[in-house]
């Protein structure tokens, strides 16, 4: 389980890393937005969740959030946020966040709500695969190498679930 942490407050950023390293999670810091968006593109396919601060230096939450979901629709995405109008927290989830939470939060709500993500990530993923081809047959997208190749794909799932004769 591995998960990517976007946050250019280093105390926050420290505390989140511990407390999920501690969990058994592997976890990789971005103290700023190119940097956090560079790690999640490289790595599409390794991160079971990115946590995505709003303010960042370089590019804000929300630019990386709609970059991420040009190449992969899937992957869950909590931002973290201190942002606390409803207005805000729409417009988060709109950009193609999964969730939100506001800080300051409790390590124990942030945990709970990856493993709700995940959970429901993992029930929703009907996965096959060959070499670095993989195929979601409930979600009707196409990927190599992380990235989607064919968010429409549906044909083509079909195909693939189709009894044989
Ligand atoms: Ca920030």
């Amino acid at each position: 389980m591995r998960i990517l942490i976007v946050e250019d407050e280093t105390s926050i950023a420290n505390f989140i890393r511990d407390g999920l390293t501690e969990e058994g999670f592997a976890v990789d810091v971005a103290d700023n937005g190119k940097k956090g968006l560079q790690l999640a593109l490289d790595n599409l396919a390794e991160y079971d969740v990115i946590l995505l601060d709003w303010m960042l230096p370089g590019l804000n939450g929300i630019e990386i959030c709609r970059s991420i979901r040009r190449e992969n629709e899937i992957i869950p995405i909590i931002f973290l946020t201190a942002k606390d109008t409803v207005d805000d927290a729409v417009f988060g989830l709109e950009a193609g966040a999964n969730d939100y939470i506001r800080k300051p939060f409790s390590f124990e709500e942030l945990l709970a709500r990856i493993r709700v993500l995940m959970r429901s990530h993992q029930q929703v993923t009907t996965e096959f695969g060959a070499g670095d081809i993989r195929m979601d047959v409930e979600r009707h997208i196409v990927s190599k190498e992380g990235k989607t190749v064919d968010p429409h794909a549906k044909r083509i799932c079909t195909v693939r679930i189709s009894p044989s004769q």
